[in-house]
């Protein structure tokens, strides 16, 4: 009895924010994803003691040479009974409970490990942008964390590259303004991450003080075809772009015709399935060895 009305529960928890829908049926994928989310909340901590977090990287390439020009460092959970868990699974449940600065702090820590070494072992060193949540924004001690930890493995700021995206812009959009002005005296490159994904897209652009706009395909376009609306879209923000001074990253490019129309319109970069996946550091060094 106690089993069904807790499962009752769970389903009316899912019609509860429901405007179209009044009621539910309970099925099983909504009591593995609270477990999920229950083992993760009771694992996270050791997992970071334990190291389980490890980074991959995506390249970042011009689109007229086709040369990498820089990566994205995107954390994956190598866990040691689930195997890898990507980042959707567990990021919004460390943004719940302030876990997340924790494991932002050591995604930039293990990626300045990753740049530091290549310096010595006298490879091409590239920028890699790092993502920072909401919660990082807020924290006072960020720059002071940031520059500490460049300069601890004796880098300079504009190496690691920070993605902040403009939802943190909704909320709080003097002080957002004021953290990235700060970074940015301090040397480092800010991009606006998930460009076009928010409410305030133009507003944002306008006030945000940042050098380097990333759009996603994904939002823009989703499955259609750049000849369309979608396709209009992407070029009135790419000349808005160059207009305001800032460079422009396309990202999710998934097709060829998506990358030629890209650089047809002058975007100059761009990031995706079609050039490259996320891969584990040492892939990432090999595709680099072979450009
Ligand atoms: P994001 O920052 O927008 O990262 C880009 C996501 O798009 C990555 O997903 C990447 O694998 C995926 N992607 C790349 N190319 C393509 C493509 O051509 N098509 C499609 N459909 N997708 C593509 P991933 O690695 O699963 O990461 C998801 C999100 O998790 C990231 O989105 C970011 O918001 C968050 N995230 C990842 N690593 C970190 C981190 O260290 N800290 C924080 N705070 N968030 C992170
Ligand atoms: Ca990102
Ligand atoms: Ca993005």
């Amino acid at each position: 009895m106690e089993g069904m009305c807790d499962r009752a529960l769970l389903a009316q928890k899912a019609a509860k924010d429901n405007y179209i829908t009044h009621f539910a049926y309970y099925d099983d994928s909504m009591r593995r994803q609270l477990l999920d989310e229950q083992m993760i909340i009771s694992e996270m901590q050791s997992a970071l003691e334990q190291r389980q977090f490890v980074i991959y990287l995506q390249p970042q390439v011009e689109l007229e040479s086709g040369r990498a020009i820089g990566a994205e460092a995107l954390v994956r959970w190598n866990h040691p009974q689930k195997g890898l868990i990507p980042p959707g699974s567990f990021i919004p449940v460390f943004e719940k409970n302030g876990l997340i600065m924790k494991l932002d702090e050591y995604v930039w820590e293990e990626t300045c490990a990753v740049i530091s070494r290549w310096k010595k072992e006298g490879r091409e060193i590239l920028p890699v942008s790092v993502n920072l949540s909401r919660v990082d924004i807020y924290n006072p001690n960020l720059c002071d964390l940031l520059c500490s930890l460049v300069e601890r493995y004796d880098l300079p700021a504009g190496i690691l590259n920070l993605e902040v995206t403009e939802s943190a812009y909704v909320e709080k959009p003097l002080q957002l303004i004021e953290v990235i002005e700060k970074l940015r005296l301090h040397g480092f490159v800010l991009e606006m991450d998930d460009f076009g994904s928010g409410y305030s897209s133009l507003n944002s652009l306008k006030n945000l003080p940042v050098d380097v706009l990333k759009l996603d395909l994904q939002f823009l376009v989703g499955d259609e075809e750049t000849s369309g609306k979608g396709g209009n879209i992407i070029t009135a923000v790419v000349m808005m772009a160059k207009w305001l001074n800032l460079k422009v990253l396309a990202e999710g490019v998934e097709t060829k015709a998506q990358a030629e129309y890209l650089k047809a319109i002058g975007c100059e970069y761009a990031q995706g399935y079609y050039f490259a996946r996320p891969m584990p550091v040492e892939d990432f060094e090999r595709f680099m060895e072979n450009m």
